[in-house]
């Protein structure tokens, strides 16, 4: 058990960005960094999901990949840990059994926990299971993304709506399925990520093209 030592008496506060992260890109971290200065987090945790409930269908890298890649990203950042819990689960990753889990590694009463999730993400929780549970076990933060507004947050059942923090980033086109296209497209991904997964891309092969038979 992580026995946070709260400041003061208080929680700790730490945010979760969860995601397929197929491959992790600056979107990522900048909805990461944003959420953690804006809110004050003391940390926030990376969880690349095992096997995506809602993905099923496209063939998506290998969980040690995504989760290699996520390591090398949140390495020289200290407020940034990467973590092995939804990919070392053989059951699909689902966001409440997550954050059910992390509860129960803490003291109790000595985090709150902040789920980090871009605005496309967030307008679907309806869709998410047990959806209902999860204001009880995080605050939501919501941040923009290119293409969504978050005047469609109001549409949002009142319960889900009380849970959910908007919150304003700079905008970065970039998503995981753009870089995936560019490769396979032999176009540059230079600048949409961090160098490091960039190399970790090209020297494992990952996303190219399947040669024809
Ligand atoms: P894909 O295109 O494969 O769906 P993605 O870029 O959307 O990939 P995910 O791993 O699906 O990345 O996203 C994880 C979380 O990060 C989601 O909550 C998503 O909304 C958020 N996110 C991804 N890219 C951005 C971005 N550019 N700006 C803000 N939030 C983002
Ligand atoms: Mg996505």
């Amino acid at each position: 058990m992580r026995a946070y030592p709260a400041a003061a008496g208080k929680p700790s506060k730490i945010g979760i960005m969860g995601g397929t992260f197929d491959p992790i890109h600056f979107g990522h971290l900048l909805a990461a960094e944003e959420s953690r200065s804006a809110l004050g987090l003391d940390e926030v945790i990376f969880i690349p999901s095992g096997d995506p409930a809602h993905k099923r269908g496209r063939k998506i890298a290998s969980p040690e990949d995504r989760y290699v890649m996520t390591l090398l990203t949140t390495l020289t950042n200290p407020k940034f840990t990467p973590s092995r819990i939804e990919i070392d689960r053989k059951a699909p990753s689902h966001t409440v059994d997550t954050l059910r889990e992390m509860r129960r590694s803490y003291a109790p009463g000595a985090v709150v926990f902040y789920f980090i999730t871009g605005l496309d993400a967030v307008l679907g929780i309806t869709s998410w299971k047990e959806y209902e549970s999860l204001p009880g076990l995080c605050s939501i933060v919501a941040v923009s993304r290119p293409g969504y507004a978050a005047q469609s947050l109001e549409f949002l059942p009142r319960q889900m709506r009380e849970a959910i923090i908007p919150l304003e980033i700079p905008l970065l086109s970039i998503s995981s399925t753009e870089i995936r296209e560019r490769i396979k497209e032999n176009r540059s991904i230079k600048y949409l990520l961090p160098e490091p997964v960039e190399q970790y891309i090209y020297k494992n092969g990952l996303y190219r093209k399947e040669p024809e038979v």
